[in-house]
């Protein structure tokens, strides 16, 4: 134990040339320094499945799937073949004058995944280009529909759409928002349907109902000048893994069509099967007018995003006028290899029948994890699909800093939000790994507590 910590501080190296040259994102560069926040930067030299190496042989078990994007391990040889085999016919090519078959193949199949319902497939490159874009689109449409009143989005307390300037704007986490306020144009925040807000005797579902009500009585007073709300359905992710009832899903829906309001879905996250389902919304029963999909998509491979949109959308820009369009580009638009990869990871999905095999693989997780469930500093244990979290219980100060640190020593990569411990695996782990992850689970986390 005691070598290896000395070996990740004396790193080779890569670590002193990446602390010098690469500015890494969502990090306070001075914690990789010496001292007592010290949190080690770890030089990654390959990934095989589950595990990621660094340049000493140490290994990590990816098991928050490199921030939510990886589906099918690192190195997976179908995507690898797949992308091989692009590479050789077309890297990329415009996609305003021009189309290719991966963009096309890939369109056709999201359309068929959502039973036709959206059927007009944008692209981008980041979740959060994705998210400006289904902005960008709703106020546009209204306006062409005569609609110009409607210029206001609503997002839900804890919200989290991305970080640029718009994403960031219907965002609603202090730490990534607050030092841009006076940049960012104010949206409506509702309250979150987070299902442990429940008190005395409520269930998930009355809670989903008290949540939609706030909507409803901003949707009376002021659905007028709203053009969207946009949601992360079943669980708000980067807020901590706030889960909520589908219900919720269904009355917002309904609250929308009432009042001519746009039901913006954001699924980067619990998109591609995450919650169970290959799209979260499958389990209220309904469609979103827009939704936005990006990180699993590729498998973990590209930057690629993507936004769905319904056909009466895309009919209001439909016209001979060029203003009328949607002119809105990025320099990859539909990149091919970024297609490529995406139609391989869903060809896994299918032939391996990804969503009935995680259900075994979540039940077992599960089962592995009571000893943590049952744990006395564990409160609010919570699943989705292939989502677990657990909120510690007088956690001490830098909790998540100080559990990340000791899960690399207990070969895990997991970086918990807060207080909040949580799990997002690939999909691919065995009977071993399954009971490990839930064995070092507990183990990091006690051995955190106890230094507190
Ligand atoms: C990650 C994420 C985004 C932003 O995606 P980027 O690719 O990081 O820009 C937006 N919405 C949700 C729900 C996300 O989890």
């Amino acid at each position: 134990m005691e070598a290896h910590q000395q070996s990740v501080e004396t790193d080779s190296d890569w670590v002193a040339r990446s602390l010098r040259s690469v500015w890494h994102p969502c990090t306070q560069m001075q914690h990789h320094a010496q001292g007592t926040d010290h949190v080690p930067l770890i030089a990654v030299s390959h990934g095989r499945g589950p595990w990621l190496y660094d340049h000493h042989g140490d290994r990590y078990l990816d098991a928050i799937s490199s921030w939510w994007v990886n589906l099918f391990g690192h190195a997976n040889q179908r995507i690898n073949g797949a992308l091989k085999e692009q590479l050789d016919m077309l890297e990329h090519a415009m996609l305003a004058g021009f189309t290719h078959e991966p963009v096309i193949r890939l369109s056709e199949r999201l359309s068929a995944l959502t039973q036709h319902q959206l059927g007009h497939a944008f692209y981008a490159s980041d979740g959060a280009s994705a998210v400006e874009i289904a902005l960008k689109m709703s106020f546009h449409a209204w306006r062409n529909m005569g609609r110009t009143d409607k210029q206001e989005f609503v997002c839900l307390k804890g919200s989290y759409h991305g970080e640029t300037i718009g994403a960031l704007a219907v965002t609603d986490v202090a730490l990534f928002k607050d030092a841009y306020g006076p940049l960012l144009r104010a949206s409506r925040i509702v309250m979150s349907p987070d299902a442990r807000q429940a008190v005395d005797g409520e269930s998930a579902e009355d809670v989903a109902r008290r949540a939609a009500a706030d909507v409803q009585k901003l949707f009376e007073e002021n659905g007028a000048s709203i053009a969207a709300i946009i949601i992360e359905p079943l669980v708000q992710c980067a807020t901590g893994m706030a889960m909520h009832d589908p219900l919720y899903l269904k009355l917002v829906r309904e609250l929308c069509d009432r009042h001519d309001v746009h039901l913006i879905l954001d699924e980067i996250a619990v998109g591609c099967g995450r919650t169970g389902t290959f799209f979260a919304c499958e389990q209220a029963g309904i469609w979103p007018d827009f939704l936005c999909l990006s990180k699993g998509i590729s498998g973990g491979y590209l930057p690629l995003s993507i936004v769905l949109s319904r056909e009466e959308i895309y009919q209001a820009f439909y016209s001979a006028d060029v203003t009328r369009g949607f002119l809105h580009s990025h320099s990859y638009t539909g990149n091919p290899l970024a297609c490529r990869a995406a139609l391989a990871t869903l060809d896994i999905f299918e032939e391996d029948q990804v969503l009935e095999t995680n259900r075994i693989r979540a039940e077992k997780l599960t089962r592995a994890l009571q000893p943590l469930v049952n744990h006395e500093r564990i409160s609010h244990a919570r699943q989705r699909g292939m989502i677990w979290a657990f909120d510690a219980i007088d956690a001490g100060p830098g909790f998540s800093r100080r559990f990340f640190t000791e899960a690399t020593r207990q070969e895990l990569l997991l970086r918990p939000i807060g207080n909040t411990i949580y799990l997002m695996p690939p999909y691919i782990l065995n009977d071993e790994e399954i009971d490990g992850l839930a064995a070092r689970t507990l183990s990091v986390f006690e051995t955190t507590i106890a230094g507190a």
